[in-house]
């Protein structure tokens, strides 16, 4: 009866995010996707955020989802010196981490009580063991590619357990267990230097936790990462691992959408270049010139989303401060610069969008896949270059890997840079790739997809918490 089945208890399920965009996102899209499931959710917040970005995404959220309800995590300040870290992002998962008393009181709050709680996996080391004291389910949502998690899972056997002076130096590769090696340089460069750090700490620290926590969610899908998920499930990467299960690509989501650049809508179909290096990547001004005069000299079209500063707050400069004299002059009629934030998603969307020169964020890997956009990769730092790898081999983009890693690693100059674009832009083959990887996302999150099978087989399991 349709009135016994709208009483049928849902279950109750609490999502952690840690901090940035890049992290908010995904959770925000899974939320919404939970809650078209007909499952209650809560979202536990920490403020102040870092970026305005966020605040304003989760202003957006909670007005578009009324249902869903705000909690929020009382933080302590960071206010010792100990903390050795330029990440404003980073620093709030330190302050998450030395606040997790307050998590106990909190999820022991709920009414209707918790059947599960979902958090993030720079979480993972601070939430498991407050969630097993509560024999409260404990799921985390791995926020990066399968490739990426083969990693971050390994990491403490792999780089972890080696002394500083081990005399491996001349290794020019790294032994994932069951997966093909990899070059050392993909490898986030903090993660191999002997100074502590609070990326290294994250990633072993959280990577070795994985294994008490209840299930790994994943923002990705058989089609593109089969390999890497099959290693991780059949025990290969580490013996034990809970069930990894690809949910994604996270379907934007309707928070994301606003008034679109109206500039797009006069250029033709296919022939933009998108350029952005997503929410907290800074780049030198050297760099911001160089690319400049590589996109003009390009010939091709392009939108491009300048940041000069990691944390959007700080990033004060007007334009024509960044570039210099005459620059902006030589863009008009060929591009549109700006330095405020776009909504990607709507950008991506778009019919005149042909292509995405991209620093590889997994979500923003995850959106071009969704609307079927070549990529050239140019990873700037942590899993970007181990997601450029997942772009080349599903045939979605061109990595030119001698560009290294950026902020300063090498100044790659214009002329190289219009050479990639023009290439890109004009690949027919890659175009034709990116549509079939699109119909292929699309098929696994829709009806009897694989994905959508992983995300009501997880909600069935939850049902029993209930
Ligand atoms: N994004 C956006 N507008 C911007 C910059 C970024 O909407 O101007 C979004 C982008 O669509 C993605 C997220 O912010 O969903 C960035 O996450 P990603 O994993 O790509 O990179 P990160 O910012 O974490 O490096
Ligand atoms: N793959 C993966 N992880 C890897 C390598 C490959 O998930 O580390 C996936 C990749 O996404 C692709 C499939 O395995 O969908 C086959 O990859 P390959 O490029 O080898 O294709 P083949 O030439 O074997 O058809």
């Amino acid at each position: 009866m349709s009135l016994s089945n709208n009483q049928k208890p849902t279950p109750h399920v609490a999502l952690l995010p840690s901090s940035g965009m890049g992290h908010l996102t995904p959770f925000l899209r899974f939320a919404g996707s939970l809650a078209e499931q007909n499952v209650r959710v809560t979202i536990i917040t920490t403020h102040p955020t870092i970026s305005l970005a966020e605040s304003q995404a989760l202003s957006h959220f909670f007005s578009t989802f009324p249902q869903i309800n705000p909690n929020q995590l009382h933080l302590l300040p960071i206010n010792d010196a100990s903390v050795n870290s330029e990440d404003p992002f980073y620093l709030k998962y330190e302050a998450i981490r030395r606040s997790s008393h307050f998590l106990t009181p909190l999820l022991s709050s709920f009414s209707p009580p918790l059947s599960a709680l979902v958090t993030d996996m720079s979480l993972a080391s601070t939430v498991i063991p407050v969630t097993k004291s509560l024999s409260l389910p404990n799921y985390i949502l791995f926020t990066s590619s399968a490739k990426m998690l083969t990693l971050f899972v390994s990491s403490h056997t792999i780089i972890g357990s080696k002394l500083p002076n081990d005399s491996d130096e001349t290794e020019e590769f790294i032994r994932i267990p069951g997966m093909p090696p990899i070059p050392k340089s993909w490898i986030p460069p903090p993660l191999l230097s002997n100074k502590p750090n609070l990326l290294k700490t994250h990633i072993i620290e959280n990577g070795k936790m994985l294994i008490q926590s209840d299930g790994i969610l994943i923002n990705t899908f058989q089609n593109i990462e089969h390999e890497s998920l099959a290693a991780l499930n059949d025990g290969k990467v580490v013996n034990g691992l809970p069930k990894v299960t690809p949910i994604g690509p996270f379907a934007p989501c309707d928070f994301e959408r606003n008034k679109s650049i109206a500039w797009l809508d006069d250029q033709p179909v296919g022939s933009v270049l998108y350029v952005s290096f997503g929410s907290r990547t800074a780049m030198s001004k050297e760099q911001i010139r160089e690319l400049g005069d590589g996109l003009v000299r390009s010939g091709i079209s392009f939108l491009w989303v300048v940041k000069e500063k990691k944390v959007d707050r700080e990033d004060e400069l007007e334009l024509g401060e960044v570039f210099g004299d005459g620059f902006l002059e030589r863009v008009k009629g060929k591009g549109l610069v700006v330095k405020n934030w776009v909504r990607q998603e709507e950008v991506m969307e778009h019919k005149a969008i042909g292509g995405f020169l991209s620093h590889c964020g997994w979500n923003s890997l995850t959106e071009a896949v969704w609307h079927g956009v070549p990529v050239l990769a140019w990873p700037q730092h942590g899993d970007q270059k181990m997601n450029a790898f997942v772009v080349e081999r599903i045939g979605l983009g061109m990595w030119v890997e001698d560009w290294g890693w950026g902020g300063g690693e090498r100044v790659v100059r214009s002329g190289k840079i219009g050479e990639k674009v023009r290439e890109m832009m004009g690949n027919e083959l890659l175009r034709e790739q990116a549509g079939k990887v699109k119909e292929e996302a699309r098929r696994a999150v829709g009806d009897g997809g694989s994905s959508k099978k992983g995300l009501i087989e997880l909600i069935e399991i939850w049902n029993k918490f209930i």
